[in-house]
């Protein structure tokens, strides 16, 4: 499979340490508030190639975060805790805020058929690996104490931006939002590995450590959380392209300089669904929830639809007009696999021959826009109904739509409503529908003789019967 890598700019034959397994590393929310429906584009996509690596025989092992403290309103050390200022808006505690984002959070995950990890790890049980993390990093004289907090030295390393794409004015973005330098660095892209000297009076959660009373920073998390539950040598490791810099970069120092090796082979990076006036945020306040697009009647597979449309490495614009056009393809591949009749077992030489379609598609850098061409190829397949059912199947696997249930809803739908037909169907009429009903039967059932007599039967009693996509339809000549 190949697998665009950041670290290497190109589409790289994806390999493990270990033949046959993965190690995955997921940056997990920062529960301040609902994800948005960007943040979840990234877990969407995450999630298909979680099953998608499984799909292809790897024995996947995923850890993600929860981060419940030390991310602060910039990516770097500046601003004030998301945590404690969700806290202060709804009157409650740092962790009853952590505990209903992260429900809230599973839940969101579950509409959308994404998988839980093996591993959910909330920063806040993971203190002492945190501190003995900073432990290490200060006596190997890769982090140094200033002002009360310790800080990561960056000037220890050959080559701290490793993704390439960032320099030092990257980091002007706390500067901007009003939050002078922190002059206790010794180079500008230093950052705080622990905060004892805090800037906020009222943080709630504190806990001891040798450098004094305080609290992590955001980045030593996901290396703590890696190392202690995925071993030294990580396979991969996903997030949005937000996180790139400084998040993974700093990830990256830290994890490195502490294991005294190379870290993690490969970094996956979900490009940002935007709203036509930018880029989704939490913090804008304007972001669009899972809730509000099932209060506005969608469905969220079909959001997970909707995102697996296009390439994970595109930016995606989020409109009304898009999800509507998501929700019409979705009910006619819906219906599409509902008009299948499938008989017996499926072909297993035409089962592969079909399914290398959508394997080349996945392979290539995780192509779900052309996967999703593959089902529809699939249904038009030279091949048995059963095959191409089985096709289906397989392939969510790795999709998760949820087709065939919303194939068993849509078909127990048509039978309610055809209930509803024949209980309003008059005295009259009754032998008609019978009739109708009869050839549909026979027409199902591949008996073309038998729906034939049974058109020119009606025909004589003066009924004409006409077949739509949305059922056979029948009036008096
Ligand atoms: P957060 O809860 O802010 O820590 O973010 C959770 C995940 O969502 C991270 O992997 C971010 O990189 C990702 N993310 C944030 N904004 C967007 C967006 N607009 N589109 C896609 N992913 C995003
Ligand atoms: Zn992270």
């Amino acid at each position: 499979m190949k697998l665009y890598n950041s670290l290497t700019r190109t589409k790289d034959e994806f390999q493990t340490h270990v033949p046959g397994k993965v190690s995955m590393y997921t940056c997990g929310p920062t529960v301040y508030h609902f994800a948005h429906i960007g943040n979840l584009r990234s877990y969407i996509m995450e999630d298909v190639l979680e099953k998608y690596l499984a799909y292809s025989g790897y024995d996947v092992t995923r850890t993600m975060n929860i981060t419940d403290v030390g991310h602060l309103t910039s990516d770097g050390d500046t601003g004030d805790d998301k945590m404690i200022k969700s806290a202060q808006r709804e009157h409650k505690s740092v962790m009853e805020i952590a505990r209903f984002y992260t429900d809230a959070f599973f839940s969101d995950c579950e509409k959308l058929n994404i998988k839980k990890p093996e591993y959910v790890v909330p920063a806040t049980d993971c203190i002492a690996d945190f501190i003995n993390m900073v432990a290490k990093l200060l006596e190997e004289g890769y982090a140094y104490e200033a002002g009360g907090n310790v800080y990561f030295d960056t000037s220890k390393l050959e080559n701290y931006y490793v993704f390439n794409k960032h320099d030092a004015d990257d980091l002007e973005e706390g500067v901007r939002e009003g939050v002078g330098v922190d002059s206790n660095k010794k180079t500008k892209t230093d950052f705080v590995l622990w905060f004892t000297k805090s800037k906020f009076e009222d943080q709630e959660l504190k806990w001891d450590s040798p450098w004094g009373y305080g609290y992590p920073g955001w980045h030593i998390e996901c290396s703590a959380i890696s190392v202690k539950t995925l071993g030294e040598y990580l396979d991969i490791h996903c997030g949005g392209i937000d996180n790139a810099f400084p998040h993974h970069t700093n990830e990256i120092a830290q994890s490195e300089a502490y294991l005294g090796h190379s870290w993690c082979k490969h970094w996956f990076h979900v490009l940002h669904l935007n709203t036509a006036n930018g880029k989704m945020s939490k913090s804008s306040g304007k972001a669009l929830t899972l809730s509000l697009l099932e209060e506005n009647g969608y469905d969220p597979l079909v959001y997970r639809f909707f995102c697996l449309q296009s390439h994970y490495r595109k930016n995606l614009v989020f409109s009304w007009e898009g999800l509507d056009n998501a929700v019409i393809a979705y009910n006619k591949l819906v219906a599409k696999i509902a008009s299948l009749n499938p008989v017996g077992e499926a072909d297993e030489n035409d089962f592969n021959a079909v399914k290398a379609g959508f394997v080349s598609a996945m392979d290539n850098d995780l192509n779900t826009s052309l996967a999703i061409t593959a089902v529809y190829d699939a249904l038009k397949a030279k091949v048995s109904d059963a095959t191409k059912i089985a096709l289906i199947k397989d392939y969510e696997k790795v999709l998760s739509l949820g087709l065939i249930n919303a194939v068993e809803k849509y078909r127990e739908n048509l039978k309610k409503q055809a209930e509803a037909e024949a209980a309003s169907v008059s005295d009259e009429d009754r032998p008609i529908v019978e009739l109708v009903n009869k050839r549909t039967e026979a027409k199902k059932a591949k008996n073309f003789a038998l729906a034939d007599s049974i058109r020119d039967q009606l025909k004589d009693m003066g009924i004409v019967v006409e077949d739509t996509p949305q059922g056979p339809k029948w009036k008096r000549i």
